[in-house]
C-alpha cells in the first residue's frame, strides 16, 4: 500500500466463480464482506475470455512454478506420483483447467475497499482448497471439493471465489478488470463509527 494512504483505502479485487453464481452464493458472498464493514466500490458480471484468464493467473510472475512446485509437494506427501516433476508442467495443466472452469459461465467481479481489505477478504474467503478451508469461511462453509478430486477428473478445483493475495496483486487485478470510471468513490456513513477519530457525532 502506498505510503501516502490511509489504511483505509485498501482495496482487494474478488471473483465470484461461475459456481458460485450457479450455486446462488452471490448474495451471500456479499452479505459477508458486506457485514465486516467493507464498502463495495466495483461491481459486475461478464463471460470471461480465456486470454484474460491466463493473464489474470499469471499477473505474478512467480505463481507458475510455486504453484506447480506445491502440487508436486501435495503428490508427494499422500505418497502419490505426481504426473510430472516439472512445476512449470504442472502449472500448465492447472491453467488449461483453470480457464475451461472460469470461461464456463458468468462470474461477478467486485472490488472491495477498507481496512486491510485484502487480508480480511482472505480470512472471510477461507484457503484455497475447500476440503482443508476452515468452518465458519465461505470456502469452508459452501464446497466440499479438495484436490485429489479435482486432479483425478482432470479439472480445475471449485472452490466459489478468487480473492486477491496482496496489495500489490490486487492493484494489479483491479487494473486488469475494472476500468477507473467503474468504481466509485463514495463514504459510507458506518465509516465514521469504523475509522473515525473522534466519536463526537453520536450523542445529542
Ligand atoms: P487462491 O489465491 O486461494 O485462489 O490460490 P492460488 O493463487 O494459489 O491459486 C489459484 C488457483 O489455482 C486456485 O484457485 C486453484 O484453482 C489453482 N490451484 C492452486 N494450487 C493448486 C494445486 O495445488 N492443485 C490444483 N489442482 N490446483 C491448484
Ligand atoms: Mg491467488
Amino acid at each position: 500500500m502506498a505510503k501516502n494512504k490511509h489504511h483505509k483505502e485498501e482495496r482487494t479485487f474478488v471473483i465470484i466463480k461461475p459456481d458460485g453464481v450457479q450455486r446462488s452464493l452471490v448474495g451471500e458472498v456479499i452479505k459477508r464482506y458486506e457485514k465486516i464493514g467493507l464498502k463495495l466500490i466495483g461491481l459486475k458480471i461478464v463471460i470471461p475470455k480465456p486470454e484474460v484468464i491466463e493473464t489474470h493467473y499469471t499477473i505474478d510472475p512467480e505463481w507458475m512454478r510455486k504453484t506447480g512446485e506445491k502440487n508436486i509437494a501435495n503428490y508427494k506427501k499422500k505418497g502419490l506420483t505426481p504426473p510430472s516433476e516439472d512445476p512449470l508442467e504442472i502449472t500448465k495443466i492447472v491453467l488449461e483447467n483453470l480457464k475451461k472452469y472460469m470461461t464456463s459461465g458468468p462470474v461477478v467481479l467486485m472490488v472491495w475497499q477498507g481496512a486491510h481489505a485484502v487480508g480480511i477478504v482472505r480470512k472471510i474467503t477461507g484457503t484455497t482448497e475447500p476440503l482443508t478451508s476452515d468452518v465458519g469461511t465461505i470456502r469452508g462453509d459452501f464446497v466440499l471439493d479438495s484436490y485429489v478430486m479435482s486432479d483425478t477428473d482432470g479439472r480445475a478445483v471449485r472452490n466459489v471465489l478468487h480473492a486477491s493475495g496482496s496489495v500489490e496483486e490486487a492493484e494489479k487485478e483491479i487494473k486488469l478488470w475494472f476500468k477507473e470510471n467503474e468504481m466509485v468513490n463514495y463514504r459510507l456513513v458506518q465509516e465514521a463509527i469504523l475509522y473515525d477519530v473522534d466519536l463526537d457525532g453520536i450523542l445529542e
